[in-house]
C-alpha cells in the first residue's frame, strides 16, 4: 500500500517529528471529494482532512478568493486594520447573531487549540482573581497546546507532560448531576463539545446542553462551546448548539472555517469580550488578510449552496445506507459528522487500512468505529460508491 515510505536513516529519513506515526500514503492533488496520491491512484476522501475541507478540495470559490487576496495584500500586523480580516470578523459575528440571537466580537487565530486558549483566558479574566476553573468533559478533545490539552478530558494524553496547568476538571460527558457537583466558587466556565468528535462522534443530548445552559445561568458561569469540529454546517446546522436551541456565551471555531486554509476564531458575546483589554491577548497572525479572505469565501459559498441543509439531507441519506450494511451495528452522529459502529468483534483499524487500499479515506476514530466526514459538496453517487466499498470490505470479514 505504501505509496511513499520514509526510511529511518540516510538522506530520505522522515523530516517530521515522530508524533503522527508512519505516513502510509502521500497525497499530491485533490478536487472536490477526490484525491490522488503520488502514484496517480484515485481516492474518495470521506474524512475531509478531519472535517476541514467541507466545500471539497480546491473549491474554486475559496481558491480564487485566497489567490486574489495574496496578490493584493497578505499581512500588515495588528497595528493596522485590513478589509479582508474586518469582513471575516463581521461575517462570523453576523452568523453567530443569526444562529444565537446575540452580537459579539471575534478574535481570529490559526487553529482550534488557539481558539480554545482565547476562550480559557477569557474565562479567567471574566471570573476574576480566584475564579479561574474550567469544567470540561471526559473524552473531550480541545487541542494540543498546554491549556487546551489540560482542558482535554483524556488523562493518558496529559501523562507525559505533567504537570498540567492548574484550574481544569473533568466530568463524565452527558451527566448533568456530575457537572453540577463539580462546580465550586473557583469555577468560571464550562467548555463543551456538542458532538465529541475525536472522542468517537458522540452527540450530546438536547437536555444535557440545555441543562448546562441553565446551570451556567444560575451560577454565573460562561457556557463555552467548542465548535471546532461541529461548526460551519458539518452537523446539518451552522453550529452544533442550534440543535439544542441554546445560545452560548463563547464559541470556538477552526477546521471547516477555512476549507484547508489554517485559520481559527473565538467569538464571545459583547459583554463577555469586553473583559479583554489591549495587551491581554494577541498573535502575529491574528487577522492576517489571506485568512480573512478564506473565511469570508467559505461563509459566502456555504450560504450560496445552503450547506447546513445539504449536510442534513446528505447525512440522512448516508446514515440510512450505512446502517443497512451487514457488519455495521449502529450509526452515530449528526449531518455529515458520522461514525459507523462495527461492534466489539471488529478491528476498525484493519477496516480503515483495507478501505484505504481500495481508495476510500476514513478514520478509525476508536477501536471499533469508523469516522466518516465527507465534504458537504459530495455528490450522491460518491456516497453510494463509498457505501459499496465499506460493504465489500466488511463482507470479506476484514478486521474480524
Ligand atoms: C481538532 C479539534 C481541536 C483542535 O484544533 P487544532 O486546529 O488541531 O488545534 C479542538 N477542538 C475540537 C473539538 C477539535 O475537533
Amino acid at each position: 500500500m505504501s505509496a511513499h515510505a520514509f526510511s529511518t536513516a540516510g538522506a530520505d529519513y522522515c523530516p517530521f517529528m515522530p508524533v503522527f506515526g508512519a505516513p502510509s500514503v502521500m497525497f499530491e492533488r485533490g478536487s472536490g471529494t477526490e484525491l490522488w496520491d503520488v502514484t496517480g491512484k484515485r481516492y474518495l476522501d470521506f474524512l475531509s482532512g478531519i472535517a476541514v475541507v467541507s466545500l471539497g478540495h480546491c473549491n474554486p470559490a475559496v481558491s480564487d478568493a485566497v489567490t486574489k487576496q495574496i496578490n493584493t495584500l497578505s499581512h500588515v500586523s495588528n497595528f493596522f486594520a485590513n478589509p479582508a480580516a474586518t469582513k471575516a470578523a463581521t461575517d462570523i459575528n453576523q452568523l453567530l447573531h443569526e444562529t444565537s440571537g446575540q452580537w459579539g466580537q471575534v478574535f481570529l487565530c490559526n487553529s482550534g487549540a488557539e481558539a480554545n486558549e482565547v476562550a480559557i483566558k477569557l474565562a479567567r479574566k471574566f471570573g476574576g482573581r480566584g475564579r479561574y476553573g474550567v469544567v470540561s468533559a471526559l473524552g473531550s478533545f480541545h487541542g494540543r497546546t498546554l491549556a487546551a490539552l489540560a482542558a482535554t478530558g483524556q488523562p493518558a494524553k496529559h501523562e507525559p507532560f505533567q504537570p498540567m496547568p492548574e484550574g481544569f476538571r473533568h466530568v463524565p460527558y452527558g451527566d448533568l448531576g456530575a457537572l453540577e457537583a463539580s462546580i465550586d466558587p473557583s469555577v468560571a466556565a464550562v467548555l463543551i463539545e456538542t458532538v465529541q468528535g475525536e472522542g468517537g462522534v458522540i452527540p450530546a443530548t438536547t437536555e444535557y446542553l440545555r441543562g448546562i445552559r441553565r446551570l451556567c445561568d444560575e451560577r454565573g458561569l460562561l457556557m463555552m462551546i467548542d465548535e471546532v469540529q461541529t461548526g460551519f454546517a458539518r452537523t446539518g446546522e451552522w453550529f452544533g448548539f442550534q440543535h439544542a436551541g441554546i445560545a452560548p456565551d463563547v464559541v470556538t471555531m477552526a477546521k471547516g472555517i477555512g476549507n484547508g486554509f489554517p485559520v481559527g476564531a473565538a467569538w464571545a458575546r459583547r459583554d463577555v469580550a469586553a473583559v479583554f483589554q489591549p495587551g491581554d491577548h494577541g498573535s502575529t497572525y491574528s487577522g492576517t488578510a489571506v485568512a480573512g479572505a478564506a473565511v469570508s469565501a467559505v461563509i459566502a459559498e456555504m450560504r450560496r449552496i445552503d450547506a447546513p441543509t445539504l449536510a442534513r439531507e446528505k447525512g440522512e441519506y448516508f446514515a440510512q445506507k450505512l446502517v443497512q450494511i451487514d457488519g455495521v451495528e449502529a450509526v452515530r452522529g449528526q449531518g455529515l459528522l458520522r461514525a459507523a459502529e462495527l461492534g466489539p468483534g471488529r478491528d476498525a483499524k484493519a477496516v480503515f487500512t483495507a478501505l484505504l487500499e481500495r481508495g476510500l479515506v476514513t478514520n478509525a476514530v476508536n477501536a471499533t468505529s469508523l469516522r466518516l466526514a465527507p465534504p458537504i459538496t459530495t455528490p450522491l453517487e460518491q456516497f453510494d460508491e463509498a457505501v459499496d466499498l465499506i460493504a465489500g470490505v466488511l463482507a470479506e470479514g476484514v478486521g474480524l
